[in-house]
């Protein structure tokens, strides 16, 4: 199965995405996480996307895209994976759509309000990436990850004059994708106020009707 989570930024994708990726058995590629994993690395795409990410623009699609092509290729993409932050641009998803058919598209749908509470308290794991929220989905030990013993940090692209640019550029750059799914027919949506047990249950008794909706 090849889904594709939409959704603004701080909406849950990340969440939601590595908890489908566990119930599915497929790959959670999330384009966020391979930029700041090059960040890390200093590798020159991580060089050349830093800028961009700090201030809470897109990265060039060119670069993207490439890297994405690059990973849909790895032998785990085989039996599907699931994209969190891609594509985020029309051009990204008219490059995707030559070497990539999906199954899904799912939007998961939160007010701005809601949204801003959740960047405040967001807190990522900053040895695995893991996501946790300081009210909604604290860790048993405050700031340190569950998963690894890593420590939690805020992201640096939370603050909240950042954040408003990440917004603004989701409305700008990548709502209107919504609408190119829903004409395809391959939009589905979530409502995603519900918390994460109950989001990840809403996710996932849309995608068991996917099945049976996909051309054979
Ligand atoms: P995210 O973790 O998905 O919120 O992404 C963090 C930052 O990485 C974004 O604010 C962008 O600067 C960059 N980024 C992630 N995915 C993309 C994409 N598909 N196209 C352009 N920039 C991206």
């Amino acid at each position: 199965m090849r889904i594709v989570l939409l959704g603004p930024p701080g909406g849950g994708k990340g969440t939601q995405a590595a908890l489908l990726s566990e119930a599915l058995g497929i790959p959670h590629i999330a384009t966020g996480d391979l930029l700041r994993q090059a960040v890390a690395a200093g590798t020159p795409l991580g060089r050349e996307a830093e800028a961009y990410m700090d201030a809470g623009d897109l990265v060039p699609d060119d670069l993207i895209v490439a890297m994405m092509r690059e990973r849909l290729r790895e032998a785990d993409c085989r039996k599907g994976f699931i994209l969190d932050g891609f594509p985020r641009t029309r051009q990204q998803a008219d490059a995707m759509e030559a070497f990539v058919r999906m199954d899904a598209a799912i939007l998961l749908e939160i007010p701005e309000e809601v949204l801003l509470q959740r960047f405040a308290g967001r807190r990522v794991c900053s040895e695995c990436e893991a996501v946790y929220h300081v009210t909604g989905n604290p860790p048993e030990v405050e700031g340190v990850c569950d998963a690894c013993g890593g420590t939690l940090i805020a992201r640096e692209d939370d603050r909240e004059d950042v954040v408003r640019n990440r917004l603004r550029v989701y409305q700008e750059q990548t709502a209107p994708l919504v609408q190119r799914y829903r004409d395809a027919s391959l939009l589905r949506e979530v409502d995603a106020r519900h918390g994460i047990a109950e989001t990840h249950r809403r996710l996932l008794e849309v995608v068991s009707g996917l099945g049976s909706m996909r051309k054979p």
